[in-house]
């Protein structure tokens, strides 16, 4: 269990903590890395080709999940079977037993978003920028919008505040167009740029994307024309050409991408961190929550080196007994970080295995200062341990581990199929009337907002999709 420590703060204690925090806060392919470049670097840590069960230290087979905490406990437990399984197909390891660690044993399948977005704005920015660039895409949330400010970036970097929104603005012309935006109309607005250089973008259209959309979905056609200067037919087109071209949240599409794990697309996560299924493919089953450690043999402090200390000279043994620490700490701290997943998934798979068999509609509005609680944990453990892993579901989408603490998504979802299934274009208020006869009562901002979340245009503007 990970306890952290309140009254001593012994020196090691807090190296421990701060590791492990850090190691959990990590994807798979960086927790990967950070492994590689200790072992490359420390010659009392080892990796050994043996696959050992981390959880009960039994030998592995040399593929597979361990058989035996890869079972039930008893065969009517319906209980979640929640476990951590060292990874198969992963570089070997012999490598560390040579001394030479080859140049790229691990070629990433997948990329994320800001990496995606960096490796095409590089080319053409000169190294200092590059720095702030990586910066600024460090403060992207999960639909692409920047959660800081230009100001902000040029205070930190002391930079000007208009060389820093001129990086911003390359930055947003890069696919997905419109990332980096500080909400959807400036994402909207970053589209229409881009599309302008290929397409005949209709007369006004930047005007109505950046001040008149809300008329707009209120059916205010002649007014908005009015205030233009234009006829109601060039807003009708201008409508018809948002509809077909803009996306108010650039991310989403990427992330659209990600969830279909059939897609050969090379920007796509093909590793989750965690995978769910029930057990023997066969829904009847339990579920079985497997956590992925990358690293394919054990990793142990070497015993050679370890009994070698004995016999070296005093100013020697100093130098070894700091490795032999440091590889203690390493092996300790994500031996943590397994653990604190590990308890956190046996946690959610129970609380939200609604939505986890059922989808969408089923999610519990869950707070990470909820399972905190439950966990004994704190809230800031619990945070590094959903930030950026991704979970595949037993339908097989791969999702990011925060959406089990989305609190809108089931009304978005309920939302969405209405929708749908309308016979008729819906105001937001027609559906926040049809949502309080199912007894859920938000308010028709909310409904506007979760709608737009989904990347549905408002009612009026669907329409003129349709025909
Ligand atoms: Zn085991």
């Amino acid at each position: 269990m990970l306890i952290l420590p309140s009254q001593q703060t012994t020196t090691s204690m807090s190296a421990h903590l701060a590791q492990t925090m850090t190691l959990l806060g990590l994807t798979l392919e960086e927790l990967q890395q950070k492994i590689d470049s200790e072992l490359a670097s420390n010659p009392a840590l080892e990796l050994l080709e043996e696959r050992i069960c981390p959880m009960c230290k039994r030998p592995l087979p040399p593929q597979g999940p361990c058989p035996i905490c890869s079972q039930p406990s008893s065969s009517e437990s319906q209980d979640p079977i929640v476990f951590i399984s060292p990874r198969e197909d992963f570089y070997t390891g012999s490598a560390s037993s040579t001394g030479e660690v080859p140049e790229e044993p691990f070629v990433s399948e997948s990329i994320d978003l800001p990496s995606y977005v960096l490796r095409q704005a590089a080319t053409d920015l000169p190294t200092e920028d590059r720095l702030i660039a990586a910066y600024i895409l460090t403060h992207l949330d999960e639909d692409g919008f920047l959660t800081t400010t230009a100001l902000e970036v040029a205070r930190y970097h002391h930079r000007l505040p208009s060389e820093i929104t001129a990086l911003i603005e390359k930055l947003k012309r890069c696919d997905p167009v419109g990332v980096c935006s500080a909400n959807p109309i400036e994402a909207m607005l970053a589209q229409v740029e881009a599309l302008s250089e290929t397409v005949t973008v209709p007369a006004f259209t930047r005007e109505v994307v950046a001040k008149y959309l809300h008329q707009m979905s209120q059916h205010h056609y002649p007014e908005i024309a009015r205030a233009l200067g234009t006829s109601s037919q060039q807003i009708q087109k201008i409508m018809a050409f948002i509809s077909e071209n803009l996306n108010p949240f650039p991310a989403r599409a990427h992330w659209g991408d990600v969830r279909n794990p059939n897609s050969n697309d090379s920007q796509v996560f093909h590793q989750p961190d965690i995978l769910i299924y029930h057990l023997n493919e066969n829904p009847a089953n339990p579920l079985v929550v497997e956590i992925i450690l990358p690293i394919r043999g054990t990793l142990r402090v070497n015993p050679l080196f370890k009994s070698s200390l004995k016999q070296l000279e005093q100013d020697k043994t100093e130098e070894w007994r700091g490795d032999i620490e440091k590889a203690n700490l390493l092996i300790k701290c994500i031996q943590q970080r397994s653990n604190a997943l590990r308890l956190l998934l046996e946690r959610l798979v129970v609380i939200q295995k609604d939505y986890i068999l059922r989808g969408d509609l089923e999610m519990k509005p869950l707070t990470r200062a909820e399972i905190a609680g439950l966990l004994d944990m704190h809230e800031s453990t619990i945070s590094r341990a959903v930030s950026s892993k991704t979970v595949q579901l037993p339908n097989k989408k791969i999702v990011p581990l925060s959406i089990f603490f989305d609190r809108s998504l089931s009304h978005r979802t309920l939302i969405k199929q209405m929708i749908e299934q309308e016979d008729h274009p819906m105001s937001d208020s027609e559906i926040q009337g049809l949502l309080q006869e199912q007894g859920i009562k938000i308010a028709r901002r909310t409904v506007a907002k979760y709608r737009s979340m989904e990347g549905i245009l408002p009612g009026n503007l669907r329409q003129s999709k349709t025909r």
